[in-house]
Parts: C-alpha cells; sequence; structure tokens
C-alpha cells in the first residue's frame, strides 16, 4: 500500500511555507516516486504518467529535500508512490546510495521496502533492487481478470504478475507482499475466492487485500456517477471480507490490520508505524511527514514541488498541529484498524494527552462495546465480529464525535 493518507480532519488546502520540525535519528522516511506507466482510474495517491517527466531531476530534487528534512539513521525506509520500479537501474542506484550518504540507512533500517508494479519489475530489477539493500517489494497485482486489469486501466496483464513474483522470488527477495482489489463491479465471492486462491498458492510473506473504493476525483468515481459502474452489494462485499480472512488465515497469513494479512515476523513495521499514529518523514511530492504532533506535507504536483525545493531546500506546503483530543481521537481512529486494538495508556503517550480527554474516549469506546461493535480485553480495545467489517465507520465515530464532546 502507498503511504497512509492522513485523517480527514487535516487541511491541506492551507499553504504555507515554514520549516518543518526536523527529525529525531531513527524516524520512518518515507520516499515518494510520483510516477507510473499510466493513471490507474480507481487511484487517488499523487502520481502522473511517467512519459516526458525528467526522473532524473525528481531524484535530484528529493536527494536535495532528504538533506534537508530526512532523519538519520532511519528505523524503516520505504520507497512508495507511484511506482519506484519504474525507475532504471542507475536511477535506483543514484536515489539509495545518495540517501544512503545522507542519512546512512543501510547501517540502521530493520526494514526496507519497494513499491513495484509487473510491468517493471524483471529479474534484473529485482536482483538491482536486492543488491541495492530492498528485501522487501510489494507487487501490486490488484486483480487476475486481464478484462479487470483494462478496466483499472493498468497496463499489465495476470501472466505478467506471476512473473514478476517469480523474478523477485529467483533473485532472492525473501520477503514479498502482493497487493489486491476486491468488490470489482460484477465480481461474485467464487471468482474473488478463486482468485485470491491462486494468489496464496505462490506462498506470499504478506497481503494487503482492499475492497474497491471510488474516491472523489478519480475517473471509477465520475464513472460510477454517471451510472458506467455499479458498486458490489454489501452483502457481496462482506462475503468477500470472510473470505479472505479466511482463506488467508488457512494459509498462514494472519490479519493483523483490517487489510493486512502477514506471516509471523512479516508484518510491515513501517506501515504499523502509521497505524500506531507514530512519526515519519516523507520527502517528494505529496509526501506527508508527521513529527512530534506536527502533520505537514508537500504539494500534489510536480513543477511546485521542484520549484520549493529549489527555493528553500524543501517542499512543504501545509502543517498543523492538531488538540489533544484531536490527536486521541486518531489513535484511536488509526489504531482500532489492527488486531491489537488500542490501549487508553499508549494514546495518552502516543497523544500526550491529558487524563481528562483520555477519558472522554474511554466513555466512547465503552458506549461502543454497549453496542456490539467493539470488545474490551484488559486494557485494550478491539472490534468485535460485528465491528470488523465496519472498521472504517467505527473508527470514524472517533474522529467525529470526540471533539465535540460524548454525552
Ligand atoms: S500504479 Fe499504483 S500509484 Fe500508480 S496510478 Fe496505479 S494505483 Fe496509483
Amino acid at each position: 500500500m502507498e503511504q497512509q493518507e492522513p485523517p480527514p480532519t487535516s487541511r491541506r488546502d492551507e499553504p504555507r511555507v515554514s520549516a518543518p520540525p526536523r527529525a529525531t535519528e531513527g524516524t520512518a522516511l518515507y520516499v515518494h516516486l510520483p510516477f507510473c506507466a499510466a493513471k490507474c482510474h480507481y487511484c487517488d495517491f499523487f502520481s502522473v504518467p511517467d512519459e516526458g517527466q525528467d526522473i532524473d531531476g525528481m531524484i535530484a530534487a528529493i536527494l536535495r529535500e532528504a538533506e534537508v528534512r530526512a532523519p538519520a539513521r532511519p528505523r524503516t525506509l520505504f520507497l512508495g508512490g507511484g511506482t519506484p520500479s519504474l525507475l532504471s537501474a542507475g536511477q535506483l542506484t543514484t536515489l539509495l546510495d545518495g540517501l544512503q550518504e545522507i542519512t546512512g540507512w543501510r547501517g540502521s533500517a530493520a526494514e526496507v521496502s519497494a513499491e513495484c508494479n509487473p510491468e517493471s519489475l524483471d529479474l534484473d530489477k529485482a536482483r538491482c533492487l536486492l543488491d541495492l539493500g530492498v528485501p522487501r517489494i510489494s507487487i501490486g497485482f490488484q486483480s487476475l481478470d486481464d478484462e479487470t486489469l483494462k478496466l483499472f486501466g493498468r497496463v499489465h496483464t495476470a501472466t505478467e504478475s506471476f512473473r514478476a513474483y517469480e523474478s523477485a522470488r529467483t533473485a532472492g527477495i525473501e520477503h514479498v507482499n502482493v497487493d489486491l482489489i476486491y468488490a470489482i463491479p460484477g465480481q461474485t465471492a467464487d471468482e474473488w475466492s478463486a482468485d485470491l486462491g491462486r494468489v496464496l498458492d505462490l506462498r506470499p510473506d504478506h497481503l494487503s487485500a482492499y475492497n474497491l473504493t471510488f474516491e472523489e476525483d478519480t475517473r471509477f468515481k465520475r464513472w460510477l456517477d454517471r451510472g458506467r459502474l455499479e458498486a458490489a452489494e454489501e452483502e457481496v462485499e462482506l462475503e468477500m471480507f470472510h473470505a479472505t480472512r479466511e482463506l488467508a488465515s488457512s494459509s498462514g497469513l494472519v490479519a493483523y490490520e483490517i487489510s493486512n494479512h502477514a506471516r509471523p515476523n512479516e508484518q510491515c513495521s513501517h506501515n504499523l508505524n502509521y497505524w500506531r499514529n507514530g512519526e515519519y518523514v516523507g520527502i517528494g511530492p505529496g509526501a506527508v511527514s508527521k513529527v512530534e504532533h506536527t502533520r505537514s506535507g508537500n504539494p500534489r504536483s510536480i513543477s511546485p514541488y521542484l520549484r520549493r525545493i529549489q527555493g528553500h531546500g524543501h517542499a512543504t506546503e501545509w502543517s498543523e498541529t492538531p488538540g489533544e483530543v484531536a490527536r486521541v481521537a486518531e489513535c484511536w481512529w488509526l489504531g482500532l484498524r489492527l488486531q491489537g486494538g488500542v490501549d487508553p495508556a499508549e494514546v495518552a503517550r502516543t497523544a500526550g494527552a491529558s487524563d481528562a480527554a483520555i477519558e472522554v474516549s474511554v466513555t466512547l469506546a465503552t458506549r461502543l462495546v454497549g453496542d456490539g461493535l467493539l470488545e474490551r480485553s484488559e486494557a485494550r480495545y478491539t472490534l468485535s465480529e460485528q465491528g470488523l467489517p465496519l472498521a472504517d465507520a467505527v473508527a470514524r465515530e472517533f474522529l467525529q464525535r470526540l471533539p465535540q464532546g460524548v454525552d
């Protein structure tokens, strides 16, 4: 998956130019490479087709930003986007060696990941990534149906996805995630289970399976609004959600997060840090950072990003420091997605919140336990069986209701 989006409370439309606080040594580092072979019709991440783009210039700008903002000795490094595997071997070398000089990540990062797409991951690219110090990759299969891949606007076939997976394994990449999308218009629960079964037969170490969502400003949303696409029915989607958990679990992959499943010790530490509302630095266009309690972001556009880097060395376009109630709400909103759920004492530490703010959140959590949507076991609150498929709605309760107080 790409970088975690900031909570919907974030005000990304307030442009400011101020240097964000410098992150401490060891903070997680995310690098956003914004280029893709083509723009997928459902995607609302910041990315643009690579044709005619100055990728070398972008790498130089990202390294300049890293000099100003990247933490020393990050404990995780994640190359996302966009499609990092679209970079040539030379470009990947320039980027990763440059980041090494600036941060020393090769001596510090316990986990290093890169997102890859099938059309740009062959044996040479996989070997190159591994040689440069990237032992964990995520491959965007998304679907095993070529017609669906065309509908998605993707430029690869299912056969190429399997070939890319094979290349990664042949190269010796030990940690492989497969990304899939379900609840596709017209897809039946049996078709989804059959496709998922074929992917699980590959024995991936990690599986990200997201239901299709229709995000604003995407072609898919416009097609939905015009009746050209029909969203899956809720019952079918629910059936697919449960089938995913069952099939993944019988293949040894545990759902440690609503949409993410892993073998023991194969969870994505970088993303776990997001869900625990930890600190991270994001560099590259559109990247978001959270340092201390301040969240900030770069422009979701190439030229403004490059201009800001040239002018200031950093590209921060907006920043906000939420109050303590909003910080507490965010911790619940993110943490409830995790299998381990939320411990209010941890929220107090992460959010730097007072007893009063924590108490309000516990009052809401207790009410949701009464509604059967959450469960409490000792100090921790987790989604119940009934709450699991409603994770987004339950978690949003905290974002929406805590700032207003809970009666
Ligand atoms: S390849 Fe990934 S980042 Fe690029 S457009 Fe498609 S979904 Fe978005």
